[in-house]
């Protein structure tokens, strides 16, 4: 039977449905349908010439990202690098390597990310130090290049942030964070930072949603929940900027936390000052 439609259509009609079913909840038939529109947006990228620009470019990051959203890191490699392969047009260039990062992040292990300098720097580590070169560190903006998608919600009192698999709009790497919107702006940060560390470290994990309370912890074990606080302190208050900043002659806590605009208790612990 001849489908007189192209496959890029087909591809996009059934992402239109996966993205319908993902929003009633119907996640099975979303990821199914998205893995059919993955088909045929593959199938539209392998059968375009090799100098039909911008179409080879556009078609090839369009099943880069599918693949990205269900979690398919080795199609979502193999697409944006043919697809970068190519002769792309100069903004396109810069959207394909900012996916191409995401993927990057994906495809790392989660052993990937180390709080010691390891001889060469991770694709973690590469993209993190853009955002953490400077006090305060720009939180949401890595968490943006990590593809995962910030909100603010009433979580109620005893609630600090969750985070969860969001096929429908979470962001490409198909994650959400959620913060409490009457926090402050620091535990917010606080927060966003500490969804991070969970996201890098134990998303292989979160099949559901994960919610952490007023002490962020969650059902998590508490060795876990360690790891994610000294991950996120690390994120929030790198050593390097806060060693340069206290050799500098800046050592009140309480301008440190205002100048990392994170709350006055969390620089006490991260500076070893019992409270
Ligand atoms: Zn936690």
């Amino acid at each position: 039977m001849n489908d007189p439609r192209s496959p890029h259509d087909r591809a996009m009609d059934l992402f239109e449905l996966g993205l319908l079913a993902a929003r009633e909840g119907k996640l099975d038939d979303g990821r199914r349908l998205f893995a059919s529109a993955l088909e045929e947006e593959a199938r539209a990228a392998d059968s375009v010439p090799h100098d039909i620009e911008p179409t080879r470019s556009i078609l090839h990051q369009s099943a880069a990202s599918i693949a990205l959203r269900i979690g398919d890191v080795r199609q979502a490699m193999k697409y944006i690098d043919a697809g970068l392969a190519g002769r792309v047009p100069t903004q396109l260039r810069d959207e394909m390597m900012v996916l191409r990062e995401q993927i990057l992040i994906l495809a790392a292990e989660t052993k990937d990310y180390r709080l010691r300098a390891p001889r060469t720097l991770t694709p973690v580590q590469q993209i993190s130090r853009r955002f953490r070169s400077s006090a305060p560190v720009d939180i949401a903006g890595l968490a943006r290049a990590l593809g995962l998608a910030v909100r603010q919600a009433d979580l109620g009192h005893g609630t600090a942030g969750e985070i969860f698999p969001d096929l429908y709009r979470g962001g490409p790497s198909g994650y959400t964070i959620r913060v409490n919107t009457s926090d402050s702006l620091p535990l917010k940060r606080l927060t966003i930072a500490h969804e991070i560390a969970h996201f890098l470290l134990h998303r292989n994990r979160i099949q559901n949603k994960l919610v952490d309370d007023r002490m962020y912890r969650s059902r998590l074990e508490s060795g876990r929940e360690k790891d994610a606080e000294k991950l996120a302190y690390d994120l929030l208050m790198p050593g390097s900027v806060l060693a340069q900043l206290r050799s500098s002659g800046l050592n009140d806590p309480a301008q440190l936390a205002d100048r990392f605009k994170v709350p006055l208790h969390v620089m006490k612990r991260r500076m070893g000052i019992m409270s």
